[in-house]
């Protein structure tokens, strides 16, 4: 009878949570979605308002509805401070809700004509293949590392002539496609590339559109890549120092020449590298 009454007691509190979670599962989501990251480490580069830069404020400069942007928080008390990326398209309205007059910066035309076959077909094969590695990239990105002091600036991670810089606005065959938000820097094939920070290598693998391929991720929501090596001497999971030579400058991938295509990435937004290095 005892034994009976217990059971009944447990169905009825398994039926009561099942409700309760029904309907408290939005009000929990909703909530998730919206509680900041907190860091301890609040060294962060100086503020850049521009596509490609970072908001870098004192906590209470900023004005409103700080949920509209993603973002950092970092530091106690009065030196609370907010770090958020400014992403190539970013949200005028919402940073200018916070206070923030973002510069308007226009970003050159860069017309390129392409004949070669390899680079204006692409096989059905190659679509599969391609979709797979966008899912092992994104995957990779949402790892976090958080063992890393990350430091800035970053380290300029290869020595070259920069061909390409963040925001140009790319026609191929008079065919406008994605915005570069990268940085290339020219080298001759076998020039040495480091790590720009320490960091753990999140992915090194060989993929359609950025051949030899290597992400690191650094702690603090930063990431940094690193692609089209000639080939890549780290591999998943490795432990990294800043400065450690991770590979070579190479045309692997979909590239009409020998460069490296280098990204800074903060909170999932691709950054102006040049904002970050040495
Ligand atoms: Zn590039």
């Amino acid at each position: 009878m005892l034994l009976q009454l217990k059971f009944q007691n447990l169905r009825l509190i398994r039926k009561f949570l099942r409700i309760e979670l029904f309907f408290l599962l939005p009000l929990i989501l909703i909530n998730c979605s919206s509680i900041p990251i907190f860091s301890s480490n609040c060294n962060f580069p100086d503020q850049s308002l521009e596509p490609g830069g970072i908001v870098n404020s004192n906590k209470s400069e900023i004005d409103v509805d700080i949920l509209a942007i993603d973002y950092i928080e970092c530091g106690v008390g009065k030196r609370q401070r907010i770090i958020a990326p400014i992403s190539y398209n970013y949200d005028k309205k919402a940073f200018k809700a916070l206070g923030l007059e973002i510069l308007d910066k226009r970003f050159r035309n860069s017309y390129i004509s392409i004949t070669e076959n390899k680079f204006n077909q692409i096989s059905e094969k190659d679509l599969i293949r391609i979709d797979r590695e966008r899912n092992i990239y994104i995957r990779a990105l949402e790892r976090e590392y958080s063992a890393a002091n990350l430091e800035f600036p970053l380290l300029n991670p290869s020595n070259g002539i920069i061909s390409s810089e963040y925001g140009v606005k790319r026609f191929i065959n008079n065919v406008q496609r994605n915005p570069h938000l990268g940085l290339d820097i020219a080298a001759n094939i076998g020039e040495p590339v480091y790590a720009s920070a320490d960091g753990i290598v999140l992915l090194s693998d060989e993929f359609f559109y950025k051949g030899n391929f290597v992400l690191l991720g650094h702690g603090n929501n930063f990431k940094t890549s690193y692609s089209h090596l000639n080939e890549s001497f780290v591999t998943e999971n490795e432990i990294v120092k800043k400065g450690q030579l991770i590979g070579l400058v190479g045309k692997s991938g979909r590239v009409t020449g020998p460069h490296l295509h280098f990204e800074v990435i903060f909170l999932n937004k691709k950054l102006n590298p040049e904002l970050f290095i040495q």
